[in-house]
């Protein structure tokens, strides 16, 4: 049987690909340190015979035998990531390259979890792979954009050097259930305000863009990611490519709830990117992949959920 190490398991994005893993028939080990994730999130595989919890910090070496590893493990909400930024940045760097080296050792395929902010602030648009970023290096968001860019770095030199195979996905901002009411992000703050008849925060004007995808999207694209041939390393963009401005959120999520909630403005983070779209062509080349589920249909499973918690 397959034996899959998946680092930042008991997280959003993590407790999902452990549930589909499970499912899927194979041995799953979840290592968290519970910074941002939660025994809750993965509350329903505790009973699963083939799964395991290990609580360990990434930044520290690791030793199991496995034959995959989705390294997850890191915090995504700017204000956890930036809650301590020297932290983030030992997570990534220390973390992959404990994973990397764990992978070496084990002859394991590994998957990184990159981001749409090794992009930055993106003077192109939409974002093919082969662009290089417009990136702060000193600036509040560094420690997890330049952790990020490094992780890369680190993956693509274990693949030269050591023939470590690699897979690295730039994944676009994700939403659905899970994600803590108190995250931060954008999605999970509009529809707990709206839910609310809360005020619902809009940081700057509102007329900077995201692109959002289903989490059920990303797990999929993420694990026809790993099962590629073994010399493909990626990167590979992972996002719904329909991009909507913060104001356009806010007011769909307003609608969809049927919210009395008002519109606020407040300051805009620093370094706050002012628009992001993937060029998906590499994944659905490579992957067959594609997004399927769209801004409103997940919006609305997304409300259901926060209904219930
Ligand atoms: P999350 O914060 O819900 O999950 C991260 C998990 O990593 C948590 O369970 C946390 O406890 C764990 N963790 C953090 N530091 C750790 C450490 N030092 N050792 C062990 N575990 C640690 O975030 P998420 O949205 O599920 O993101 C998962 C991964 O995907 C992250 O690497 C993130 O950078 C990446 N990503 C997410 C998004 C998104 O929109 N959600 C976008 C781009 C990239
Ligand atoms: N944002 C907002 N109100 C909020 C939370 C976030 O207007 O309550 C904005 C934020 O400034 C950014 C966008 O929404 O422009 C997406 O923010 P998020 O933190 O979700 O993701 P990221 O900035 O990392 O893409």
């Amino acid at each position: 049987m397959k034996r899959i190490l998946v680092s930042g398991g008991a997280g959003f994005i993590g407790s999902h690909l452990c549930t589909r893993l499970i499912k899927e028939g194979y041995y799953v080990i979840c290592l968290d340190n519970f910074f941002t994730g939660s025994q809750d999130n993965i509350k329903h595989l505790m009973n699963e015979p083939n799964f395991r919890l290990v609580e360990h910090d990434v930044t520290f070496p690791f030793f199991v035998e496995v034959d995959e590893i989705y390294n997850l493990a890191c915090p995504a909400s700017p204000i956890h990531y930036q809650y301590d930024s020297i932290q983030t940045t030992k997570t990534s760097v220390l973390g992959t390259f404990n994973m990397l080296g764990l992978a070496k050792k084990v002859n394991a395929k590994i998957l990184q979890a990159s981001t749409s902010e090794v992009y930055g602030d993106p003077a192109i648009h939409p974002q093919p792979e082969n662009y290089w970023g417009n990136v702060n290096p000193i600036g509040y968001r560094s420690c997890y954009d330049e952790g990020k860019r490094c992780a890369e770095t680190l993956c693509m030199d274990y693949f030269r050097q050591n023939k470590v195979r690699v897979k690295i996905i730039r994944i676009f901002n994700t939403y659905g259930p899970r994600m803590l009411p108190n995250d931060g992000r954008v999605v999970s703050n509009f529809i707990t305000q709206a839910l609310k008849n809360e005020d619902i925060t809009i940081y700057g004007d509102g007329k900077q863009t995201r692109s959002f995808q289903y989490i059920d999207d990303m797990v999929e694209g993420m694990v026809r990611m790993m099962n590629t041939e073994d010399d493909f390393t990626g990167p590979v963009n992972i996002g719904n490519t329909h991009e909507f401005s913060m104001l356009e959120l806010a007011e769909k999520v307003i609608q969809l709830v049927g919210s009395a909630s008002k519109i606020v403005f407040k300051p805009l983070p620093h370094d706050d990117p002012r628009q992001r779209q993937p060029d998906i062509t590499l994944a659905k080349e490579k992957l067959g992949w594609q997004p399927t589920i769209e801004l409103e249909e997940g919006l609305l499973r997304m409300i259901e959920y926060f209904k219930q918690i």
